[in-house]
């Protein structure tokens, strides 16, 4: 029986795998470089992360859900999309017989949080934090992993979740596409007048992004997206003044707007892996796709990906074979290519589309828009997409768009 799994990286995607085995007779080792105390009670990192149904049933089968406070969660009745100036908005709402939510909204560090406290007591777990890895091996008898205070682990799979600039990934031979797109996002939670209604705007201005995410009442995530210099000049004013700007760039749609906590800037890079399995090893989450955040989809890519190779890895276990056996990676490579690559493709068309200045890209996109606002079964579609929900008839209806002032 080969089954000890080593997965490096305890971020969301590597503590969703180590659920997911939990309960097989695998043995799993986690390294993570961040001290389990910092696991434990992970600090805010600004992000909230929009779930799809699917994602929220992936973390209830893994006991996570359940442990995220009710008062935290946030429903995402719909999203709205504007294009500059244009009064034209496209909508994506869930079909009404299905449910009344696209999905919900979490912050990262309390699903990182919830993650860890479902394993954390559990006996076949082992813990490896505070350590980084510094070196790997991967062949067909074994691995080995070794660790910077020089301890080696020998296993038979390792699984790469150490984030979109894997280290797991380089040390594997595995070539990646990386574009480092020269902008960031700023991410702070603000207080505002105006009511969301529960429904997320995305507003492709002219030389900026900004969107709104609905949290609590008449609170919001703002995200900002701008040059990497601007986001960090922005992210250094005082809380007051940030307030104003921030009200400034949403043009006072939303009334005016004070900071609750002290905003994030990530700078952007999208990254492809051009393989997601070798011998003995598999990248999991940003390690195989490195997702813009626009379409809100890196961790929920990341967590189909946990149940995709999680399935795949317990099959194998529960009839004795072996982990790192070539076929069932190969089976989880192909099929996890083929369930990312047309969502990534299609955000990185829409990120190229929509921030090009350029009089053709905006008369092109006043097409598209136009497109989508007519024809329901492309919105439906492209909404199903995004949703990774099969589309179906029937429409919520929406609270008016806030005007410009
Ligand atoms: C602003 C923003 C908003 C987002 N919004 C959404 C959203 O709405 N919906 C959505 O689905 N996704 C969203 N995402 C994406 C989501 O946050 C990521 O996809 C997710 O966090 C990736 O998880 P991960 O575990 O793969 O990687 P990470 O979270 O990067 O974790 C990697 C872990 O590996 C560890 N590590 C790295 N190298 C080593 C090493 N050599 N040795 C040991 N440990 C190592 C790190 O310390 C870290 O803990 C957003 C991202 C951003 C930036």
């Amino acid at each position: 029986m080969r089954n000890h799994v080593i997965i490096i990286g305890g971020g969301p995607a590597g503590l969703a795998l180590a659920g997911r085995l939990a309960d097989t007779a695998a043995r799993v080792t986690i390294v993570e470089r961040q001290p389990i105390d910092a696991l434990a009670d992970p600090a805010p990192d600004g992000r909230d992360i929009a779930l799809t149904h699917r994602s929220v049933a992936i973390l209830k089968a893994l006991g996570a859900w359940d442990l995220i406070p009710r008062g935290e969660i946030h429903p995402l009745r719909a999203a709205r999309v504007l294009n500059g100036r244009s009064l034209l908005a496209l909508t994506f709402a869930p079909d009404a017989a299905d449910s009344d939510r696209l999905g919900h909204l979490v912050a990262n560090h309390l699903i990182r949080r919830a993650l860890f406290d479902a394993l954390a007591d559990h006996p076949r777990l082992a813990w490896q934090c505070g350590a980084t890895v510094v070196e790997l091996g991967a062949r067909r008898e074994g691995t080995r992993v070794v660790l910077d205070d020089g301890t080696q682990i020998g296993g038979d799979l390792i699984v790469g979740a150490d984030s979109r600039f894997s280290f797991v990934r380089d040390q594997l031979g595995i070539a990646a596409d990386c574009t480092r797109l020269g902008k960031s996002m700023l991410v702070c939670r603000v207080a505002h007048d105006m009511d969301h209604g529960g429904v997320a705007t995305e507003w492709f201005d002219h030389g900026q992004t900004v969107a709104l995410l609905p949290l609590g009442e008449g609170q919001s995530s703002a995200v900002l997206t701008l040059a990497d210099g601007a986001a960090k000049q922005v992210a250094a004013l005082s809380p007051d003044r940030l307030g104003e700007e921030l009200t400034r760039r949403f043009h006072r749609r939303f009334g005016t707007m004070r900071v609750i906590a002290r905003p994030h800037v990530y700078p952007l890079t999208t990254t492809w892996s051009r393989h997601f399995a070798a011998t003995r090893a598999a990248l999991i989450g940003d390690a195989a796709v490195g997702m813009h955040p626009v379409t809100a989809h890196g961790f929920n890519l990341g967590l189909s990906g946990v149940e995709r190779l999680g399935g795949l890895l317990a099959a194998a276990i529960a009839r004795g074979g072996d982990v790192g056996h070539p076929l069932l990676l190969r089976r989880f490579e192909a099929g996890h290519r083929a369930a990312t690559l047309p969502l990534y493709r299609t955000t990185n068309m829409i990120v190229r589309l929509f921030t090009d200045e350029r009089p053709l890209a905006r008369a092109t996109r006043d097409v598209a828009m136009g497109l989508g606002a007519r024809l329901p079964p492309v919105r439906r579609a492209v909404s199903a997409m995004l949703t990774q929900h099969a589309p179906r008839g029937g429409r919520l209806r929406l609270p008016p768009l806030p005007r410009l002032r």
